[in-house]
C-alpha cells in the first residue's frame, strides 16, 4: 500500500542476523526489502517480485550462491534484476567470477552499512537507465505509443491470455486516408503533425487499451476484454474525432482514416493471432474499398457443424 512504485529489493542470505540488520538499517530508506532465506526461496520470490536489485550472498546454505546467479541471468523473467553479490573477505577470484557472470557490483563482508547504501543506490540508478533504454526501444519515437516491436508480442500475450481464460479480445487497425496526398500537398511536417494529434486521440481509450503505431501512418489498438460491437463504438468514436479536428495552418482540411475490427468471435477456428490480424486488416481493406473514413467489423465466423 502507497509503496507501488518505491524500488524492491531482495536480500538472498540464510543469516537470520543480516536480514534483522538490514531491515534495521534499511528501514529509513525508500526501498521496499524482502528477505529469502535460501537460494531456492530466492529464485523463487525473485520470479515472484521482480525486484529491481538482489543482494545475494554467494555463501548459501542450500546452494552456491553463484548457482543462483547464474540461474537468475538464465531466466528472462529474472535476468534484468541488477544482482549485488556479498562475498567473503579478499577473495578476487570469487568478485571477477560474480561480475562475469553479469552481477553489476559487489560488497564484501562483513559489510559497511554506508558502503552498501552507496552501492545500492548506483545500482538502482543503473537498473533505472536499463529499464528506461528497455521501454523506448518499444516507444514510437513520433508519436509516444508503443511501437510495432511491443505492438507483436502484446498482441501475442493478450491472444494467450484470452483464449486460455475464454474471454474477449478485440482488435482495431487504423490507416490514414489518403495520406501521401496530405503529405504531398502540406508537406511531410504537417503530415507527422497530423500522425501526433491521431496518436494522442488514440491515447485517450482505457488504461487496459493498447496503442500502437505499427507502421508509418497505420495503427493498432488491442481492446482486452471487449467484443467487436463494443470495440466497433471506440473505433467509431476515434473516427469522428479525428475527421472533427481542425487544422490550424490549414483551415478547412479534413483528415479522415479506415478502420477495421475484429474479435476472437469472428475467427472461426482455429484462432490464431495471424488469422485476427489478417481478419481486421480484411475489415479495413473493406472500409477502402467502401469509400473509407468508416468503421468496418468483420463479418462473424460461418459456423461449421
Ligand atoms: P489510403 O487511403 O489508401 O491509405 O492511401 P494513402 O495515401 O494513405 O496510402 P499510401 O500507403 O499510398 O501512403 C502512405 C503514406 O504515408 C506514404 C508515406 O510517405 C506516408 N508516411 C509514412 N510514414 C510517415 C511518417 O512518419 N510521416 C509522414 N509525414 N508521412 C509518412
Ligand atoms: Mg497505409
Ligand atoms: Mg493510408
Amino acid at each position: 500500500m502507497g509503496s507501488a512504485d518505491l524500488p524492491k529489493l531482495l536480500a538472498i542470505d540464510d543469516s537470520e542476523l543480516i536480514h534483522r540488520l538490514l531491515r534495521s538499517r534499511l528501514a529509513s530508506e525508500r526501498l521496499e526489502l524482502h528477505c529469502a532465506m535460501s537460494g531456492r526461496d530466492g529464485l523463487r520470490a525473485a520470479r515472484a517480485l521482480k525486484p529491481d536489485v538482489v543482494l545475494l550472498d554467494v555463501d548459501l546454505g542450500d546452494m552456491d550462491g553463484f548457482d543462483v546467479l547464474v540461474s537468475l541471468k538464465d531466466n528472462p523473467e529474472t535476468q534484468d534484476i541488477a544482482v549485488i553479490f556479498v562475498s567473503a573477505g579478499t577473495d578476487t577470484a570469487s568478485k571477477v567470477r560474480g561480475l562475469d557472470l553479469g552481477a553489476v557490483d559487489f560488497i564484501t563482508k562483513p559489510f559497511d552499512i554506508v558502503e552498501l547504501k552507496a552501492r545500492l543506490r548506483s545500482a538502482l540508478r543503473v537498473q533505472h537507465l536499463i529499464q528506461m533504454l528497455a521501454q523506448r526501444a518499444q516507444i514510437d519515437g513520433l508519436t509516444g505509443l508503443w511501437n510495432r516491436t511491443y505492438f507483436d508480442r502484446r498482441l501475442n500475450d493478450e491472444f494467450s491470455e484470452a483464449v486460455r481464460h475464454g474471454r474477449p479480445l478485440s482488435l482495431v487497425i487504423v490507416d490514414i486516408d489518403s495520406f501521401k496526398q496530405t503529405n504531398d500537398q502540406y508537406g511531410h511536417m504537417f503530415g507527422d503533425t497530423v500522425l501526433e494529434r491521431f496518436a494522442q486521440i488514440l491515447s485517450s481509450g482505457r488504461a487496459s487499451d493498447v496503442a500502437s503505431r505499427y507502421g508509418g501512418e497505420e495503427f493498432g489498438i488491442i481492446l482486452p476484454n471487449i467484443t467487436a460491437t463494443e470495440a466497433a463504438e471506440v473505433a467509431e468514436r476515434y473516427r469522428a474525432q479525428l475527421e472533427a479536428l481542425t487544422w490550424s495552418d490549414h483551415p478547412g482540411l479534413v483528415v479522415t482514416g479506415s478502420f477495421g475490427v475484429c474479435d476472437l468471435d469472428r475467427l472461426g477456428s482455429p484462432m490464431s493471432v495471424d488469422r485476427l490480424f489478417a481478419t481486421a486488416d480484411a475489415a479495413l481493406y473493406r472500409a477502402k474499398q467502401e469509400g473509407r473514413n468508416r468503421v468496418v467489423v468483420a463479418e462473424p465466423a460461418v459456423s461449421r457443424v
